[in-house]
């Protein structure tokens, strides 16, 4: 077998391996990035791209009165029992210092954004400054590598032009045939991609998570490590009790990698381990379906790496992942090829007008908290059901003005998604109801009740629009609660919803740095893990817009440096221009 000799070997190249891999290779250390898919960038290039990063310059910019020790008790409130002390320390105090040096010696760059912590009114929380946004990028700087960028998720694009997840471009796209600005801005964005779309066949101006992957894979090339695509990494190497490389397939070959200071572990947790997953998610136990928007090559590698070596991997938080409500949309012509996609609902169920049911008719949560909120609540009142599913019902009015899932506000047409079976209608609540398998009656009574404190702006069951993170993604124009207002007259529209994830909470033990545990709770010599390979710092909480990403990229760092400086390199910034380009010859 051909033997390659490295310093490092990082497997998979989201954000949670490409940040160790850049900040290693910048202290100095030679690395290699082996990713199974034949494109890289993993979930990350489907993601909002949105970090949650407390302290970091953009955020104190807008909200100067934030401390350290407020994240810290914000973080404790939250994570309740799973609260650890040393991860949150270590994260809080290298996480501006991280965004900084990401900002001054790579690519990645950052913008703030507007968002509140998920649950502000919580001890600590704040209502902005602590969630960023990757900055747009132009993939024409990754040069002929931009072929090898895994494209955005499909169905949280239009026309394949990707939206800014916080920012102006959902304010103008919903706004289009409202305001003369928005109509123009909307212009003007769609005219650059439909000629990106004829020159290049697909859209060069990039945003949220992709952008964030494009960034981090130009610093990891641009200082010289090659990122092996189509390279799924098959099992480690071990001497001594020591983990010295790893077996990588290469060009239908197979390459033991020899890597000096270790194998760290990137493949981004276990969304598509069908096992792993039946034991972890009760809805999956009592017969239900998971659908998962996460790339399918994310099938729980790392996890069965290290436990290979005898790692330890163990469900234990309340929520095995961070639940996402989705649905299933036909996508081939009139859904003939059978094909579908995954829709995640980000943005309809904060909108005014929009509520959610179960199989009975009755509403469940406030559907204005998160998606992991709502996807708990979901799972929580369907305990026991075969199946896990509820229904986003709302009138014409509230279709046309905001769209319901992947149908889009008019002037969109949405006539195919009633004929695919996608978009259910009624003329009644009660023909809704039978088109959905909803109790008819159970429906009429909840919006009967909803409507009567929805006129006065209130909703009394759930709470609806009572903190700044339920009315962020509401309507601002409308009043006095942006996100509550009466469902009137018919036809009337649903969606179903099921249950789905943005990625894995449970994972490997690992130290505060990375290291991987043993199930004697030793560190594997040469085991490291990132990213949702490791158990999350908040165990199986969601306090935030960004709480997978933001810890990702700063252990990520934090776990880089550890090990250029267990290797005697020093130097972050300090790296000698030759040296990056005698590493790129080789590589
Ligand atoms: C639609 C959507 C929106 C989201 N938005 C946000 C957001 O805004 N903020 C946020 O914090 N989180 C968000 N998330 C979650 C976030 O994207 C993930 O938590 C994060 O990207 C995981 O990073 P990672 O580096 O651990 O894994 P990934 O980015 O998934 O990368 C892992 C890589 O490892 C590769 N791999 C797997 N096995 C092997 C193997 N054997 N050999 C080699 N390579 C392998 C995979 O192919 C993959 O490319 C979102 C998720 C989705 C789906």
């Amino acid at each position: 077998m051909e033997h390659i000799d490295t310093d490092l070997l990082v497997v998979g190249s989201g954000a949670g391996g490409l940040s160790t891999a850049v900040t290693a290779r910048r202290a100095g250390l030679d690395v290699i990035v082996a990713e199974k898919e034949p494109v890289f960038g993993g979930t990350t290039a489907f993601s909002g791209g949105v970090l949650w990063i407390p302290g970091n310059r953009h955020g104190r910019a807008n909200n100067p009165g934030d401390t350290r020790e407020a994240a810290r008790t914000y973080l404790r409130n939250e994570t309740g029992a799973w609260f650890d002390a040393a991860a949150a320390d270590a994260f809080l105090e290298a996480a501006p210092a991280a965004v900084d040096w990401f900002e001054r010696e790579t690519a990645v760059k950052f913008v703030p954004t507007l968002y509140p912590d998920y649950h502000p009114t919580v001890g600590g929380g704040v209502d902005i400054g602590r969630s960023i946004l990757a900055a747009p990028f132009d993939i024409r700087g990754l040069g002929a590598d931009m072929a090898r960028l895994r494209p955005p998720l499909q169905t949280i694009t239009f026309i394949g032009m990707m939206f800014n997840s916080s920012n102006a471009d959902l304010k103008h796209f919903f706004n289009a045939t409202k305001s003369l600005t928005s109509f123009i801005y909307v212009a003007k964005r769609l005219a650059t991609h439909l000629k990106e779309l004829a020159l290049y066949g697909k859209g060069i101006q990039v945003t949220s998570g992709n952008a964030l992957a494009a960034r981090l894979a130009k610093s990891a090339l641009d200082a010289g490590v090659p990122i092996w695509t189509g390279s799924p990494v098959l099992r480690l190497v071990q001497q001594a009790g020591r983990v010295v490389g790893a077996v990588v397939q290469r060009e239908g070959r197979e390459v033991e990698v020899r890597a000096r200071s270790g194998v760290v572990l990137a493949c981004g947790g276990f969304p598509h381990d069908a096992q792993r997953i039946a034991r972890a998610y009760p809805h999956l136990k009592s017969g239900g379906e998971h659908v998962s928007p996460v790339p399918t090559g994310n099938t729980g590698d790392g996890i069965a790496l290290a436990e290979s070596v005898g790692g330890q991997f163990d469900l234990r938080f309340p929520s095995a992942s961070a639940w996402m409500p989705v649905s299933k949309v036909p996508l081939g012509k009139k859904g003939a090829d059978g094909s579908t996609g995954v829709f995640p609902h980000l943005l309809d169920r904060y909108k005014p007008g929009v509520i959610g049911v179960l199989r009975n008719g009755q509403r469940f949560c406030n559907e204005s908290e998160s998606y992991h909120d709502v996807g708990a609540a979901m799972i929580e009142a369907c305990r026991g059901e075969a199946e896990t599913a509820a229904w986003l019902v709302c009138d014409a009015a509230a279709l046309a003005k905001y769209g319901l899932g992947y149908v889009r506000p008019a002037p969109v047409p949405h006539g195919r998604f009633l004929r695919n079976g996608y978009l259910m209608k009624g003329a009644t609540l009660a023909e809704l109801a039978q088109a959905c398998g909803i109790d008819a009656a159970g429906l009429e009574r909840t919006v009967r009740e909803y409507n009567v404190g929805a006129e006065q702006g209130q909703d009394p069951a759930f709470g609806r629009g009572t903190t700044p993170f339920n009315r962020y993604l509401a309507d601002p124009a409308h009043r006095p609660n942006p996100c509550v207002a009466p469902i009137r007259s018919g036809p009337y529209y649903a969606v179903k919803l099921v249950m789905g994830d943005l990625g894995t909470f449970d994972g490997l033990r690992t130290s505060t740095v990375g290291e991987v545990l043993s199930t004697q709770g030793a560190a594997i010599p040469g085991l490291y893990a990132v990213g949702n390979d490791r158990a999350s710092m908040m165990g199986g909480n969601y306090p935030g817009a960004g709480i997978t990403l933001g810890p990702n990229l700063v252990f990520g760092w934090l776990l880089g440096r550890h090990l250029a400086g267990l290797a005697g390199k020093a130097g972050t910034a300090g790296q000698d221009a030759t040296a990056t380009q005698e590493h790129r010859r080789a590589a």
